[in-house]
């Protein structure tokens, strides 16, 4: 692995506290004992509060990649903030493996008034993490636009194809079929339909994601430590007006724990053991078989000690 030494530190001045700089490894500093399940829930509640109360987009310890190893993922986002809700794996590729991350831009949300606004936000936080950002900006992105208006769901196909074939990756994101959201819906039926127009031109991944519904058969689960919760808060409260409407940005610790409790059972199978993560996220790496989109791996954690592109191993 390239860059290990970055990959576990915490950016200076990301802690008051020094000793407590290189967490990403989970080395951290075990609190004074709690005395019960009250005292963890009123801690809890009080962290929440004071997270919310963190200035946003103040941090400026912008994430630093690996070297560049030629290799590329595009994540295809919905909606503006998407792209940092499922953006571990591809952070995680960027500091490990030196993957270049390129995030397409579906839409810019369904407010019109907001549009310039939101691409201003989501620029600001593709530059934090050093990602390069495509705007798509299709509008009607519903799945029923495939029936109502053919002719325009044909052109968004097309200029999918076209983001694709210009930026070859070695692998795409997208959200699962049955993502509870229209525009994530139509997204991942649009980057299929992209990639069925692709059909042996594309040989590369198809990595699935969730961020409002379960997905039926992720196969991956990976570690996230502080210091990418650290990144991904600092890169999501950029989205200034749309956390502020959701402070979603403080959740994403817990809805991280939340995917260890999931993944522990839907990735490594019922009844068995959970792995000692207390962060992660869970993804469905997929390859075409020729007929259709299959699991590209059997079933695995990918903790912080090893290294993100093992996801793509069988
Ligand atoms: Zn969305």
């Amino acid at each position: 692995m390239q860059n290990f030494r970055n990959y576990g530190e915490l950016p200076d001045g990301a802690f008051s506290d020094k000793t407590s700089k290189y967490c990403a490894f989970r080395q951290y500093k075990i609190m004074a004992k709690l005395q019960n399940y009250f005292e963890y829930a009123n801690k809890m509640q009080t962290l929440l509060e004071a997270a919310r109360r963190v200035e946003l987009d103040r941090t400026e310890n912008a994430p630093r990649a690996a070297r560049a190893s030629g290799k590329k993922i595009v994540t295809f986002a919905p909606h503006p903030d998407d792209e940092i809700m499922t953006g571990l794996l591809p952070l995680r590729l960027m500091l490990e493996n030196g993957w270049k991350v390129v995030d397409a831009a579906v839409s810019l949300g369904s407010k019109v008034e907001r549009r310039k606004e939101r691409k201003k936000e989501l620029a600001n936080a593709c530059k934090y993490l050093g990602w390069k950002l495509e705007v798509l900006g299709f509008d009607k992105v519903r799945p029923a636009t495939k029936k109502t208006d053919p002719e325009y769901w044909q052109k968004c196909v097309g200029d999918i194809a076209g983001l694709i074939a210009k930026q070859n990756p070695d692998a795409v994101m997208a959200p699962h079929p049955k993502d509870a959201n229209l525009a994530h819906m139509a997204t991942s039926q649009l980057v299929r339909d992209a990639l069925k127009s692709l059909e042996g031109k594309y040989g590369g991944f198809l990595i699935e994601t969730e961020v409002w519904s379960d997905m039926d058969k992720p196969n991956v689960l990976i570690e996230a430590g502080a210091m990418h919760l650290g990144h991904l808060m600092t890169a999501l409260s950029r989205h200034v007006k749309e956390v502020e409407r959701n402070d979603y940005h403080v959740r994403m610790p817990s809805s991280f724990a939340e995917n260890v409790r999931r993944g522990a059972e839907v990735v490594g199978g019922q009844g068995g053991r959970a792995p000692n993560f207390n962060f992660g996220v869970i993804y469905a790496v997929k390859k075409f078989d020729g007929k259709k989109w299959v699991p590209a791996v059997g079933s695995k954690f990918v903790g912080l000690k090893n290294c993100a592109e093992e996801i793509f191993k069988k």
